[in-house]
């Protein structure tokens, strides 16, 4: 089963303290995509400048994902630059020129307009409106965004969360999004605005669901090596969804599953800049670390 994608695709400046890649590329889409790319079909919606090299378009391409939904228009692709501190959980903006996203009217490729599974990842919540307005009768419709957005167009935001069934984001962005310092507070506001059930991405602390009232936690891989956590949190989502698609089993222990494989993808990422890690990921490798992750987080019954 494919999945639809719509959000960033983008140039980053990163800056870590182990490193500095500049114009590199990133982008809430691309990530996602990539990861999404190892188990399943992806069809992605989006739009470059006329700068976007065609190195990464072949990536894109060698990795199988459709961009016949992805548009090439006059100006300059989205950009971003960002820094992160010892304490690599939190991004610090430096700049975002939304750029060619500015005017950018998504026209979803017919073929794609029945798909089951669609990932608004973080962009304009008019843009996430748009596609998903555009996709018929969609199983599972997960979401993300970021403070940029919520500060922004909180009104936006708010609309194009009722049409959303999930939404994964992390611990920082949960706060904010629902103005309660309490996870489980903020959680249980934002499901009273359209989602069922919340992901929350904690870094290097796992990530935390919440739905049916009930929490599920998963560990992060505890990694030596930790080069540059930007798209952790799309190669997360890529991982998660990429599987449900794959089994297109939405029952509670798959769903379980799903989020530890969206932990082993994520654990990958950050181990090096931009998507270099992605682009020599093997699937036996995908296997035997979600092995450890299950012998990390196991225990016995009292
Ligand atoms: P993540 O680290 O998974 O939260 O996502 C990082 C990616 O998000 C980077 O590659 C950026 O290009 C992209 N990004 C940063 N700010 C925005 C924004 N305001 N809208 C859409 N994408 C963004």
């Amino acid at each position: 089963m494919s999945i639809l994608v719509v959000g960033s695709i983008a140039l980053d400046t990163v800056r870590t303290p182990f490193g500095e890649a500049r114009e590199v590329l990133g982008g809430s889409a691309t990530y996602f995509s990539a990861a999404a790319s190892f188990f399943t079909e992806v069809n992605l919606v989006g739009v470059v400048g006329e700068d976007f090299p065609e190195e990464h378009m072949a990536f894109l391409e060698s990795r199988s994902i459709d961009t016949r939904g992805l548009r090439r228009m006059p100006g300059k692709t989205f950009r971003w630059a960002g820094e992160y501190g010892f304490d690599l959980n939190e991004a610090h903006t430096l700049d975002t020129q939304v750029n060619v996203f500015a005017d950018f009217k998504a026209e979803v490729p017919e073929e794609y307009r029945s798909s089951e599974f669609l990932f608004l990842a973080n962009i304009d919540p008019d843009l996430q409106r748009d596609v998903l307005g555009q996709v018929r009768e969609p199983l599972l419709v997960a979401a993300d965004t970021m403070n940029f957005w919520i500060q922004r167009k909180p009104d936006s935001l708010r609309r194009t969360l009722e049409g959303v069934h999930l939404l994964i984001i992390n611990d920082a962005e949960t706060r904010q999004l629902a103005g309660d310092p309490n996870l489980v507070k903020a959680a249980k506001r934002i499901l009273d605005w359209g989602p069922r059930a919340l992901i929350i991405k904690r870094g290097e602390y796992g990530a935390l669901m919440f739905n049916n009232g009930r929490w599920f936690a998963a560990p992060a891989y505890p990694l030596e090596a930790i080069f540059d956590p930007t798209g952790a949190g799309d190669t997360f989502a890529g991982g998660f969804l990429g599987y449900l698609a794959n089994t297109r089993n939405l029952s509670d222990e798959n769903v379980r599953k799903a989020i530890i494989m969206g932990s082993v993808m994520a654990s990958f990422n950050v181990e090096d800049f931009s998507l270099d890690r992605l682009k020599t990921l093997t699937y036996p490798e995908i296997e035997t670390r979600y092995r450890e992750f299950k012998r990390l987080a196991h225990f016995e019954d009292l």
